[in-house]
């Protein structure tokens, strides 16, 4: 996966938002975008499609225009025969007609970022002077609807939102969203805390959430959640039980190239961050960077090592492993200090509580399928 910044403006500022540089207008030069895919073939890293994922910022604060160019030098950068797959997350408050048109002629797929009903999304999503950003993630929600764009929703669960299930589920069915995944509030990047983080019932009270939310959805058959398919997929896969790692954690299995082209890899949410003790997590310049040369850099050693260690200590430790392959090392280093650390409370949310409730649930339905009464 190659995540671009395109830029690292935003046109609105939710207040746990982990990035660094939103008011920075400036735009990645399309040099740099022919640069990363050539970065990518060149050492061997990307296969036969590459998902490019248009993260910012917000990704849509750049012109369509500046996107089919970028598309195009994409396209040309790309050995014969590869297929790049656009992707993008966005607010959804720019979202237009004319946007729709460019997301199908170009099979863009598309995230919008709404955290269930007015009432929680506006508490955190605002523009710079404190409005609340709701009414506008609508109108480009429903634009998207209205001309048949498929999407799924990311809805960020906040400790408002822990007793509020009903009303989530309630608000993405009116709407007609049918795929919903649920982030948590993380301490991350330059947010330092989470309404989560407060309360030590915080696991249960995020469980009791997400079991209301797929009871709820399995009655209606209209809502896909995420975080059970995921865990699905992953225990019917082939792989399971032997994978070593996951994409956060397994070296450039995702690369982020930043506005000014340097590379960074693991938890996309480093880009742009430095660490006291592990210093800068970018790694070179994807027009001027060698893997060799990133491989032999002291930097890129004692990172990956920590990374590495804190893999190894979460196989040996803990009984989710197989499920959650290790964690992220953006979590472990906001949260632990270093990346060698297991346990987080974004792990302790997003996979044990996860974990806890979606497989008995999976366990009913199979012995119900198995034993009809
Ligand atoms: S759930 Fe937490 S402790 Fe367990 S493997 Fe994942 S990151 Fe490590």
């Amino acid at each position: 996966m190659l995540v671009l910044q395109g830029t690292p403006f935003c046109n609105i500022a939710c207040d746990y938002c982990y990035l660094p540089g939103r008011d920075d207008k400036r735009r990645m030069d399309h040099d740099t975008v022919g640069a990363a895919i050539e970065f990518l073939y060149r050492e061997g890293l990307a296969g036969d499609t590459l998902d490019m994922v248009w993260h910012a910022g917000e990704p849509l604060a750049l012109p369509r225009a500046w996107y089919e160019r970028a598309f195009a030098t994409a396209a040309a950068a790309a050995p014969h025969g590869v297929r790049l797959q656009h992707c993008v997350q966005t607010n959804a408050t720019l979202i237009d007609a004319e946007w729709c048109d460019f997301f199908l002629s170009h099979d863009v797929r598309v995230g919008v970022s709404l955290d269930g009903p007015a009432r929680l999304h506006d508490a955190r999503r605002r523009t710079r002077r404190g409005v609340g950003t709701h009414a506008a993630a609508m109108k480009g929600v429903r634009a998207l609807r209205r001309h048949g764009v498929p999407f799924h929703a990311i809805c960020v669960v906040t400790r408002e939102a822990l007793d509020s299930a009903d009303d989530v589920v309630d608000f993405f069915l009116a709407e007609g969203v049918g795929d919903v995944g649920f982030n948590i509030e993380e301490v991350e990047g330059i947010n330092c805390t989470s309404s989560l983080a407060a309360g030590a019932d915080t696991p249960v009270r995020f469980a009791r959430f997400l079991d209301r939310v797929l009871e709820r959805a399995e009655a209606s058959g209209q809502l896909t959640v995420r975080e059970e398919r995921n865990l699905r997929d992953m225990l019917q896969s082939s792989d399971f039980g032997q994978l070593p790692g996951n994409d956060q954690n397994t070296p450039f299995s995702i690369v982020t190239v930043a506005r000014d082209g340097t590379l960074s890899t693991f938890s996309p949410e480093l880009a742009g961050l430095s660490h006291p003790r592990l210093g800068s997590f970018a790694l070179g310049n994807v027009k001027s960077a060698t893997l060799a040369g990133i491989l032999a850099d002291p930097r890129w050693v004692a990172l990956s090592e920590e990374v590495a260690e804190g893999v190894r200590a979460c196989a040996a430790r803990c009984p989710y492993f197989r499920l959650c392959l290790g964690g992220a090392p953006s979590n472990k280093l906001a949260e632990l200090g270093t990346a060698a650390g297991t346990e987080t409370l974004f792990c302790r949310l997003t996979q044990v509580a996860v974990a806890e409730v979606v497989l008995p649930r999976l366990e009913a339905r199979l012995k119900a399928a198995t034993h009809p009464v």
